[in-house]
């Protein structure tokens, strides 16, 4: 069992109370790992630190700070292995899923912003008169809040970002999933990283994370968690003036137009669908086919699902692991209830699968795919983040539109035809940050990520992300 510490200007420590949360593996229900249930305190001491070192960090030139994100990237492809075996047993996700999207992603993240911030250049606009340049200014310490379905990845995309950029970091990640983190932490010790430019702090959310938002010195916060917790964080950092960044829940809608090739996009809808147990914001919950092809399409689609293989995370085959907790599982059955209870019908799965050995206690639930609801029942509406999707009809495209848009969520959206024109003016008239045509989840590091409505406030990526995590100074001079 791992017993693990918060990371505090270069040094690994207890929380100021002394007090532990426990760490489970969700696919076993075992205990693996203890950390801090840090306080406010523990806040200050990480603030304290950042204020020693964020002069002298800020000071390095983006090229020198490029340098580092390098070198973290190199160490962490090194323990490639080790982070996504141990992103399995944190969050109960099957082990190819770790090593093809987390642990890819993590290296790639750290590359990914180092490359681009060297070859950075700051605008410049000319006037007759005079010259105006544009420069990125460190913004001061910034507070890093993740949520559990995607770890270390999600980490990266931060902490990459922020740290080039000049910021001095304190991280909280979810006390759910807080191993590969740590790993992090360790990683950054073991190349000596100057001292309190990142410190990772544990602890429940509503402690550590609301001392985090709430602390006047911490001058950026950004969030990626639910809604529900995105409202608070905006309600106490808004009237501080922090700089925010709020990466929220989703309810993406996936339109199959009557062309669409479903013999050649099955397997990604159907991954579109249930990837990580439905547990990605960006999974396409709502479902909307056009009447003519509905019937083929449900027997497609339930085939296609009744072979996914579910089980033990570590086992190479698996393609459904365990959701994070018993208690997410709960609220997951909870709402297929609330579907038969408003009308729906399971056509596949609704059951937690029957495991008579090591994963018995796992939060194991099967994909299941739900038809015959209202578009606007609150199965079909709400954020449910596991492995169901609600199944619905249209006939016309613009019907096809106004139920996508139809919900509080405006995150992302897929659309499957084999006409690419008419899905782009499709695209245009979702209200979502993002759509995919013909593809999910095809990333570009460099695109804009984000929603509109309940799904968020602001946009990461590439130079999204760098303007985020640093204050734009224009400096106009005169000409001789
Ligand atoms: P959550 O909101 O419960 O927790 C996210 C993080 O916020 C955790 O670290 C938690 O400890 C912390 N937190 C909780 N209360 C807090 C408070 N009062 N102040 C500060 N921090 C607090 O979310 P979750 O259950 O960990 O993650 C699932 C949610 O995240 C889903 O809604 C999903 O859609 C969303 N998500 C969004 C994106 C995106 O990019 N839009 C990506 C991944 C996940």
């Amino acid at each position: 069992m791992n017993s693990i510490q918060n990371y505090i200007n270069g040094e690994f420590v207890s929380s100021k109370n002394d007090e532990c949360i426990d760490n489970f593996n969700p696919a076993t229900n075992e205990k693996i790992a203890t950390i801090p249930r840090s306080s406010s305190q523990d806040i200050q001491n990480a603030v304290d630190a950042c204020n020693l070192s964020k002069s002298s960090w800020s000071k390095l030139s983006i090229t020198e700070r490029a340098e580092w994100l390098d070198k973290i990237a190199d160490e962490l492809e090194k323990r490639f292995e080790e982070i996504s075996k141990l992103e399995s047993i944190d969050t109960g996700k099957p082990i190819s899923l770790s090593r093809n999207v987390d642990a890819t992603r993590s290296v790639n993240n750290f590359r990914f912003f180092a490359d681009l911030a060297r070859n950075m250049e700051n605008k410049k606009f000319e006037m007759k008169d005079a010259i105006n340049n544009i420069v990125n200014k460190p913004v001061g310490i910034a507070g890093l809040i993740t949520p559990w379905n995607l770890p270390l990845y999600l980490l990266s995309w931060k902490v990459a970002p922020a740290l080039v950029m000049g910021n001095c970091i304190i991280a909280k990640p979810s006390e759910l999933t807080p191993i590969t983190a740590n790993l992090l932490a360790e990683v950054i010790h073991k190349l000596g990283l100057p001292k309190g430019v990142f410190n990772l702090i544990h602890g429940y959310g509503n402690e550590c994370g609301q001392a985090l938002v709430s602390h006047p010195e911490i001058n950026l916060i950004s969030f990626t968690g639910g809604t529900k917790t995105g409202k608070i964080v905006a309600k106490t950092a808004a009237p501080m003036f922090k700089k925010i960044s709020l990466e929220l829940g989703g309810k993406n809608a996936t339109i199959i137009l009557k062309d669409a090739d479903l013999n050649s996009h099955i397997d990604n809808i159907v991954r579109s669908s249930f990837l990580n147990q439905g547990q990605v914001c960006l999974c396409g919950s709502r479902i909307l086919v056009h009447e003519s092809i509905y019937s083929s399409f449900l027997e497609l689609f339930k085939q296609s699902v009744s072979s996914m293989k579910i089980g033990d995370p570590l086992d190479e085959n698996t393609q459904l692991g365990s959701l994070i907790s018993n208690e997410h599982l709960e609220k997951v059955d909870n709402y297929v209830k609330l579907a038969i209870e408003e009308g729906g019908e399971i056509l596949y799965g609704g059951q937690r699968p029957n495991f008579n050995n090591n994963f018995a206690e796992g939060a194991f639930y099967e994909p299941t795919i739900i038809v015959g609801l209202d578009y606007k029942s609150r199965t079909a509406t709400e954020e449910i983040f596991g492995p169901v999707v609600t199944i619905h009809k249209f006939n016309e495209i613009e019907e096809a539109i106004q139920i996508a848009n139809s919900t509080n969520y405006g995150l992302a959206a897929s659309i499957w035809t084999q006409d690419a024109t008419l899905g782009g003016d499709i695209a245009e008239k979702l209200d979502t940050g993002m759509v995919w045509i013909n593809c999910w989840l095809h990333r570009d590091l460099r695109v804009p990520f984000g929603g509109v409505k309940n799904s968020g406030l602001g946009r990461e990526g590439g130079l999204y992300s760098l303007n985020f995590f640093s204050e734009l100074q224009n400096i106009c001079t005169m000409n001789d």
